[in-house]
């Protein structure tokens, strides 16, 4: 399966000059929700992805995402796992399960997100489960940034935050470069970035009186 591509398709891997929330500067930007747009491909990408996971004979009996990035990814993953499905959303700047969410003492859960950065809220969420009484046997993620190493990947630097004695999973690395702001050669290019993640739809506003 062409990851790639069928990112490529969807929109979801947009190119220009784009400014991350880390604050770098980027020729890339992978918009992970537009891939889930199409129940489809989402559908498609998380069997495969499980797929990875039942070979690697991880254990499970529920998956957890980080909302509002993994909710999506997560609950395909654990339909296509068939095992329950569960996220944890941040109050007051911390992870925690409302809705009457609950991890069974000793439940094994996989974190999953659509994408995995530098890891941060999936760590975040496995501390989560382990002060519930659970334990993580891995984290999955539908692409990963190259911060972390996925199995079989090549990637990964001291940036990650996973646990690097869990595994992840994950479909493909889209390691493209970032730029600090004062070294970024688009700035000479392609004018000011853009941040697309956090882009209102281009609908026209009210005028103000
Ligand atoms: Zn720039």
């Amino acid at each position: 399966m062409n990851i790639e591509a069928i990112y490529e398709s969807a929109d979801a891997l947009l190119k220009g000059h784009f400014l991350l929330s880390s604050g770098n500067h980027s020729g890339f930007y992978l918009q992970s929700a537009k891939v889930l747009e199409n129940p489809k491909n989402c559908e498609k990408l998380s069997k495969a992805l499980a797929d990875m996971i039942r070979a690697a004979k991880i254990e499970a009996s529920l998956v957890c995402a980080p909302a509002l990035g993994g909710v999506i990814a997560g609950y395909e993953l654990a339909r296509a796992l068939g095992v329950r499905s569960i996220f944890a959303e941040r109050e007051n700047g911390e992870m925690i399960l409302r809705r009457g969410f609950t991890v069974a003492k000793g439940e094994r859960a996989i974190i999953c997100e659509d994408i995995v950065t530098t890891g941060g809220s999936a760590m975040e969420t496995a501390k989560l489960i382990k002060a519930q009484g659970g334990e993580v046997t891995a984290f999955a993620a539908l692409a990963n940034r190259g911060f972390c190493r996925r199995e079989g990947g090549t990637n990964g630097d001291s940036s990650c935050k996973l646990n690097k004695n869990i595994p992840l999973f994950a479909l493909a690395d889209f390691a493209f470069p970032v730029y600090s702001p004062d070294r970024c050669p688009l700035c000479a290019t392609h004018g000011k970035p853009t941040k697309p993640g956090s882009r209102p739809p281009s609908v026209p506003q009210p005028k103000a009186q």
